[in-house]
C-alpha cells in the first residue's frame, strides 16, 4: 500500500481535490480535523496541552476551547513550537493506526496544510501539492471563512510558498482557471493504482 500526502496553502482547494479522490474509492486521512478531535479524545494530549498552557484555555464544560488555544498560540513561535510538540506526535500515531486499517488498499491519501512544514511528509511516500495562484487562494480563502484579505495573508505567512512544496513533490495539481482538476486527478490516480 502506498502512502500519499496531499498538500497545497490556503484556498488552493486540496479538500475538494480530496473528495475527487474519495469519489474513485479511495481513502482520506484528514489531519487537520484528526488533530481538533484529538485534543479532546486523547487524554494524554488535553492533559499535556492544560499543563503546558493552563486552564484558561478551557470551556465551561472543561474541554478544550479551539478558539482560545489558537488565539494563544498564533503569533508566537515558541507556544506554537510547544503545542506541536504534542499533537503532531499524537497525530502521527493515530495515522499509524488509521493506516493499519487500510492495510490492503492500493493507496490512502493523507491530506495536511502543513504536511512538510511539521514533517509529516516523513510519514508518506509520495506527495501531491496542489497549487494555485495566490490571488485565486486568497478570493477563495475569504469567500469560504468569511474573512478579510488581511487574515488569509496573514495565515499564508506561516505557511511555505508552492514553489517549495512542489520541489519536493512527486506530482503536482494545478487548480486555476485555465487547466480542469479531473483530469489531472485521474491521471494520478491511474499511476499510483499501476504503482509508478
Ligand atoms: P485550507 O487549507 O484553507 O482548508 P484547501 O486547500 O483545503 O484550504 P478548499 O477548502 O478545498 O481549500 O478550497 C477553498 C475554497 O475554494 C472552497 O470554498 C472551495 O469550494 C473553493 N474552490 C477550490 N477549488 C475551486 C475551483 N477549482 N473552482 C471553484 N471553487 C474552488
Amino acid at each position: 500500500m502506498i502512502k500519499v500526502g496531499i498538500t497545497g496553502g490556503i484556498g488552493s482547494g486540496k479538500t475538494m481535490v480530496c473528495k475527487m479522490f474519495e469519489l474513485l474509492g479511495i481513502s482520506v486521512y484528514y489531519s487537520d480535523e484528526e488533530s481538533k478531535k484529538l485534543l479532546d479524545a486523547d487524554g494524554k494530549v488535553k492533559e499535556q496541552i492544560i499543563k503546558t498552557f493552563g486552564n484558561a484555555i478551557l470551556n465551561e464544560a472543561g474541554n478544550i476551547d479551539r478558539k482560545k488555544l489558537s488565539e494563544t498560540v498564533f503569533g508566537d513561535k515558541e507556544k506554537l513550537t510547544l503545542l506541536n510538540g504534542i499533537v503532531h506526535p499524537a497525530v502521527a500515531k493515530h495515522f499509524e493506526e488509521w493506516v493499519k486499517m487500510h492495510s490492503f488498499d492500493k493507496y490512502i491519501l493523507k491530506e495536511a496544510a502543513i504536511l512538510f512544514e511539521s514533517g509529516a511528509n516523513r510519514l508518506v511516500d509520495k506527495v501531491i501539492t496542489v497549487t494555485a495562484p495566490v490571488s485565486l487562494k486568497i478570493q477563495r480563502a475569504m469567500q469560504r471563512d468569511n474573512i478579510t484579505e488581511e487574515q488569509v495573508v496573514s495565515r499564508m505567512k506561516n505557511q511555505w510558498s508552492d514553489e517549495e512544496k512542489i520541489k519536493q513533490s512527486q506530482f503536482v495539481i494545478f487548480n486555476n482557471e485555465d487547466q480542469l482538476l479531473i483530469p489531472q486527478v485521474l491521471k494520478i490516480h491511474e499511476l499510483l493504482i499501476a504503482n509508478k
